[in-house]
């Protein structure tokens, strides 16, 4: 343990966010690091618990609490405090193959799990994460390191998002002769085309996706597995396959009017504006345009708030969060007690620039559309919107939200954006290896985990356990990577 004292000396102190109007101007990532000195103090505050949950990623209470990488928390917090960055480093890159990406866009399960969050401020452990991956990279410790013996076998891996690059990071580390398949221009899933520039550069993905080059994985872009490569060819070609292509599949707005002009999904819009920003930033013109109108984005999570940061960076005139849930409460209520993940209401990144912009939070809670209206041109113009309410369902008990009859009112609305979340894996990929589904659509592993039905074929990541985080995929990844060296070599000692 570092400092005995030093969670009752120090405070927590967080990276400096740029102001709201100033970041709106560029799509950069803006929070400015602490300095060295200043991030070891938070290193310091780190109490070393006999018991830590930030580091035991378990499920309490039906949602995950501390790091599901088992990140050595606890250790690495000492290292920093201490100034032993380059140990910190070791320590970490041991449970977490891609630090740079979880330190940016990690919600930091490990944080609302830490015992100094139960009477103040957690130890602020994702950007202490940050401070030790930054400093490795810039003093060249994050180094290519190819096998030195090859086994020989082959493994391709479908989808390049955080589980499969994990599971080929750790397959070829064993040796396996590791092949990625991508049906996008650029490797990285949701990383590069979802969660938007402000969250992640891209750089930072290039520059990781470099070093494994460098160490012998093979990636190959526009290769839609299931369209223009058959799945018999790879069964045939490569001794494994992971199915690693994430839960994509849009949950639609099924609603009169859907059809109209200038309604897009969450992702599609995203990933164009991404596009165009790394193809000519911005200069193309290959999105939807946001400049001048009034954008509704239909989706109170993560993803919308995305649209929202998104939007306004494009020249939104008005923005409109729709949420259907209730607004949830500011501070833990007492069924909801630590070190469960805290069911309370965040203002996110996004959300805070458009009360900076417009003067209020853009969400409406407890709403949701019930038609979409279009000029003659069949160009979306209007949305209707009504109020829900909850009430029990008197035959299954549940909760449901039910339309309260008066409440419609009609918005402007000339850009949809459909946040509304994803229903698992997508058929024509699953249909093509003939894998068995859950109930969710997403690819089931029985017997053996992230084995699915077909022999030699896994899967990992969203697609196997549904719409996630990164971390999540990234362990799945390795575990995956696991269960196919395993399968390959008779043990395993990933
Ligand atoms: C807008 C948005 C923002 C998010 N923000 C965060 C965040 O801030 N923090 C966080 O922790 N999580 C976030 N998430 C969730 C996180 O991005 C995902 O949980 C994670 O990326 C899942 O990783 P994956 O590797 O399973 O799948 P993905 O990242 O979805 O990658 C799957 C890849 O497979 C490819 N693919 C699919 N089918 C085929 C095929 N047939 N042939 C070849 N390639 C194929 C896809 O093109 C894609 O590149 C966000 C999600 C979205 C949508
Ligand atoms: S990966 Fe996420 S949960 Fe794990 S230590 Fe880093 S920020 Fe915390």
């Amino acid at each position: 343990m570092g400092k005995p004292t030093g969670f009752l000396e120090y405070d927590r102190e967080n990276s400096i966010a740029v102001e709201p109007k100033e970041r709106i101007s560029h799509f950069h990532e803006f929070h400015t690091p602490l300095s060295k000195e200043k991030q070891q103090l938070q290193g310091a505050r780190c109490m070393a618990c006999g018991v830590p949950f930030c580091q035991s990623g378990m499920m309490i209470g039906g949602m995950a609490s501390g790091c599901p990488l088992h990140n050595l928390v606890p250790e690495w917090n000492d290292l920093v405090y201490t100034g032993n960055w380059e140990q910190a480093y070791y320590r970490l890159a041991k449970t977490n193959c891609f630090p740079e990406f979880t330190s940016r866009v990690c919600p930091a399960l490990c944080e609302a799990a830490c015992t100094c969050g139960l009477n103040g401020e957690p130890v602020a452990t994702k950007e202490n994460e940050r401070a030790i991956i930054e400093y490795a990279f810039s003093h060249g410790l994050v180094k290519a390191n190819p096998p030195k013996v090859r086994t020989g076998k082959t493994v391709a891996i479908v989808g390049s998002g955080p589980a499969g690059l994990a599971a080929a990071m750790q397959l070829n580390k064993r040796g396996h002769l590791v092949t990625v398949l991508e049906r996008h221009d650029r490797i990285g899933g949701l990383l590069r085309y979802g969660i938007p520039n402000m969250k992640l550069e891209k750089e930072i993905l290039d520059r990781r996706i470099q070093l494994m080059e460098e160490e012998g994985i093979q990636f190959v872009t526009n290769a839609d597995v299931g369209k223009t490569i058959k799945a018999e060819d790879l069964l045939k070609q490569y001794d494994r396959v992971i199915l690693a292509c994430g839960a994509s599949n849009p949950r639609d707005i099924k609603v009169p009017g859907r059809e109209a002009n200038g309604i897009y999904f969450a992702v599609d819009f995203l990933s164009a504006v991404t596009k165009s920003l790394l193809d000519s930033n911005l200069t193309n013109g290959e999105f939807p345009s946001a400049k001048g109108k009034h954008v509704l984005v239909i989706g109170g999570g993560d993803t919308g708030n995305d649209c929202v940061g998104t939007s306004i960076r494009l020249g939104a005139k008005s923005v409109v969060q729709l949420e259907m849930m209730p607004k949830l409460p500011d501070q833990r209520t007492e069924n909801n007690p630590w070190p469960e993940w805290p069911r309370v209401c965040k203002t996110d990144y996004g959300q805070e620039e458009a009360i900076a912009v417009f003067g209020h939070d853009p969400r409406i809670y407890q709403t949701t559309v019930t038609e979409f209206m279009a000029d003659e041109k069949g160009n979306v113009k209007q949305a209707k919107i009504v109020r829900l309410e909850p009430k029990k369902d008197k035959k299954t008990g549940r909760m449901q939200m039910i339309p309260v009859k008066g409440s419609e009112e009609v918005i402007k609305a000339d850009l949809v954006l459909i946040a509304a979340g994803f229903l698992g894996s997508q058929k024509y990929v699953t249909d093509a290896f003939k894998v068995e589904l859950d109930a969710r659509t997403n690819v089931a592993s029985k017997q053996v985990p992230y084995q699915t039905s077909v022999p030699n074929v896994f899967t990992a990541g969203d697609m196997h356990r549904g719409q996630s985080l990164v971390v999540w995929a990234i362990q799945e990844g390795k575990e995956a990577a696991k269960a196919v060296d395993e399968s390959l070599m008779g043990y395993t000692n990933l």
